[in-house]
């Protein structure tokens, strides 16, 4: 038995970044991988500019009672000139201050009179101006390669004025989904048959990978058809994945299907759920074999496939954020395996579906996160257990 941290670490080692790079239109980039540091040939703000709406002035100007002639009108988009000794222009947030201001008052603090304004509160120099390049400097590298572009990132590329961004090419993941009893919504069931939970799933946590996806459906309990599909899989991907078919059973063809074809690993991660975690080579695909049961499927893509696919797709990931709370529960019987449990926060506390079954794929659904065990703990209510939230596991 390994511990999911040994077995994260081997599979981790395994993941070899793809090379292949295209240039993409900034517009269509959103989630990709960035293949070389994006420098910037600007400073923004190109020029220092007002944080408010209000007067330019000169600091060394002001006195308390004093009325300053307001000489100019500056909206943003528009530069102003110079400002006259002893006189103010009015400003707009993110107009550029005009030369010769050092301080911009704003406009809650001053009185006008015609054309003349009072500033009631003594100004600092600096006050409320944004510095030119006080957000990037000019030649400075904003993003780096390897770093997933998220909408903040899109909008700092946008911000130094980038159009196309190089970005890692698509990782192809191809995936099929074995079992005799499971059928495709759409129609009704057989008997003995259920729907195919994890083909939705699945598909949909890929896609939000930015993986280009190759479904090859669903595949028999049988050899010869698995060891077809497999083939089929391994052809254009550079990952499989498969679903179910991969415990001891007499009708589980995957490992054999996998061994005939390539290269198998099995490994028994002392985690629940989940526990075997198959890996593999078929030709140049890496192969990765998820259980059947749709919570273990789940939990096995959160803490194995994902951190993969992302390095596979170049990415250098950040770990996920784990959180301290308190147990909402009492989990009296110490487990001999790591447990990652589905959980909500509610009042501050750590509360656990009541049916932690690795079958009941509507605990993932009402999730908001794991609660993570350790092997021989004990959990009473009030103790401090550790939570991670879906939104860093699949981030
Ligand atoms: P297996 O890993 O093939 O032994 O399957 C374990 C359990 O998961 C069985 O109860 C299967 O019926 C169920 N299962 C397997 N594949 C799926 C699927 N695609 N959708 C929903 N349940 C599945
Ligand atoms: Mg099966």
């Amino acid at each position: 038995m390994l511990t999911v941290d040994e077995a994260r670490a081997r599979l981790l080692a395994q993941a070899r970044p793809v090379t292949g790079t295209e240039t993409l239109g900034a517009d269509a980039a959103l989630g990709r991988v960035l293949a070389e540091a994006l420098v910037s040939g600007v400073a923004v703000p190109p020029l220092d500019n007002s944080a408010m709406d209000g007067y330019a002035l000169r600091v060394a100007d002001w006195a308390a009672e004093r009325w300053l002639h307001v000489t100019q009108r500056i909206p943003a988009g528009r530069v102003g000139h110079p400002l006259v000794l002893g006189t103010a222009a009015r400003i707009f947030t993110g107009a550029p201050v005009p030369e010769g201001a050092d301080a911009v008052a704003m406009q809650e603090d001053c009185e006008l009179r015609d054309d003349h304004v009072r500033v009631l509160k003594a100004p600092t120099p600096g006050e409320n101006i944004r510095r030119a390049g006080e957000d990037i400097r000019d030649g400075q590298a904003v993003l780096h390669a390897g770093e997933r572009l998220t909408p903040a990132r899109l909008g700092v590329a946008a911000s130094i004025g980038a159009t196309e961004l190089a970005v890692y090419r698509r990782l192809r993941v191809a995936v099929f989904f074995t079992g005799d009893e499971i059928a495709l919504p759409g129609r009704p069931l057989k008997p003995g048959q259920i729907y195919n939970s994890n083909r939705a799933m699945l598909l949909a946590l890929f896609q939000g990978l930015g993986c280009e996806v190759e479904d090859l459906g669903q595949v028999a309990d049988d050899l010869e058809a698995t060891v077809a599909a497999l083939k089929k899989a391994a052809r254009h991907a550079d990952v499989v994945v498969t679903s179910g078919g991969v415990s001891v059973g007499e009708e589980d063809h995957v490992k054999a299907a996998v061994a005939r074809l390539g290269h198998l690993d099995m490994w028994k991660v002392a985690m629940k759920p989940g526990k075997p975690l198959a890996y593999g080579q078929v030709g140049d695909a890496d192969f990765l074999g998820l259980p059947g049961n749709p919570v273990s499927a789940f939990v096995v893509f959160c803490l194995f496939v994902r951190p993969f696919l992302l390095k596979r797709m170049g990415a250098a990931g950040r770990e996920p954020l784990a959180f301290t709370l308190p147990a909402a529960f009492e989990r009296r019987k110490p487990g001999q395996r790591r447990e990652f449990l589905r959980a909500r926060v509610e009042q501050g506390r750590a509360v656990l579906y009541p049916n932690q079954s690795s079958g009941v794929l509507t605990s993932a659904a009402w999730a908001d996160g794991l609660v993570d065990v350790e092997a021989g703990h004990t959990v009473h209510e009030g103790d401090d257990v550790r939570f991670w939230p879906l939104t860093e596991l699949l981030k």
